[in-house]
């Protein structure tokens, strides 16, 4: 049985700015795509491409922040793979609706008899609780491929073996816990990231999510450290990574 502790978050895809030649911008500074993509837009609003003010892209873009003007981070989307997260995890990041797409792995298709696990960060380290997780787990698991045994046998009369699969996988995933392993992959423009990353950054979110949470933001902050800079990581009382953000929901 594998025991994940920690989520993996792999880009899958980022912005793609394609200038157009008859309203070219006055770049200053070095930057990413999608924050070209932002300056541009944000920059359209105002027919401000020759730059009056001489700024970086990173300048122009904590003026946006500023501002609170966060529908110009609406065109930058940012696509990413996330694996070693537990069910409940996936549950708390599908609440976020606005500016988001999911396709997740799916329970009713999907052989979960070799399901990894994801062992709570508040259990990891203390042997008596690890252990006593690893059991229950263990139990759950054993009791599901014990499930879908008895159901394909009920089952035996469905003609087509992928639907007879399906109905007792669907029945029998109802033993697994929480803590199963499931791989998302999730889109969302800029400004949907940011305000998911500020509710499940604080100090407040659940400490897994929290975790996957900090994984993304250091992906996102090396992809588009304008759009992302003002996100401050720092060790928390409970000893794991929060971050507070600089300019509160734009
Ligand atoms: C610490 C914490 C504890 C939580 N505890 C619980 C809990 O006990 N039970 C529970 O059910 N959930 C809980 N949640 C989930 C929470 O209620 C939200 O569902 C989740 O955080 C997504 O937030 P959101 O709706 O703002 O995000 P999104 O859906 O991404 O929306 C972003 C923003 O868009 C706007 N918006 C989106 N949809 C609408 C709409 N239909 N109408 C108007 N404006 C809209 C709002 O301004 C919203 O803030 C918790 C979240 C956190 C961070």
């Amino acid at each position: 049985m594998d025991i994940l502790r920690t989520p993996r978050v792999t880009l899958l895809a980022r912005p793609q700015f394609l200038e157009p030649a008859h309203l070219p911008v006055q770049w200053q500074g070095e930057s990413s795509d999608g924050e070209r993509l932002a300056e541009f837009a944000g920059r359209l609003c105002y027919m401000s491409q020759h730059n009056p003010a001489g700024r970086t892209t990173a300048d122009y873009l904590r003026n946006i922040l500023t501002q609170g003007h966060g529908s110009v981070f609406e065109h930058s989307t940012y696509v990413v793979l996330i694996e070693g997260i537990s069910r409940s995890c996936s549950h708390e990041l599908v609440r976020h609706r606005a500016g988001w797409g999911y396709s997740q792995l799916s329970q009713r298709y999907v052989d979960e008899s070799h399901a990894a696990f994801v062992m709570p960060p508040a259990i990891q380290g203390d042997p008596e609780l690890e252990s006593e997780w690893t059991r229950q787990v263990a139990a759950a698991q054993a009791a599901y491929v014990s499930a879908v045994e008895r159901l394909m046998a009920k089952y035996e009369w469905v003609e087509s073996k992928v639907h007879r699969r399906k109905m007792a996988r669907e029945a029998a995933r109802s033993v697994l816990p929480n803590a199963t392993e499931v791989k998302i992959v999730a889109s969302a423009n800029v400004r949907a990231w940011r305000t998911m990353l500020e509710l499940r950054l604080g100090e407040g979110a659940e400490l897994e999510i929290r975790h996957m949470a900090v994984a993304c933001l250091r992906l996102l902050q090396q992809e588009a450290p304008s759009l992302f800079a003002d996100f401050d990581i720092y060790e928390a009382k409970d000893g794991s990574e929060a971050s507070r953000v600089g300019f509160h929901k734009v």
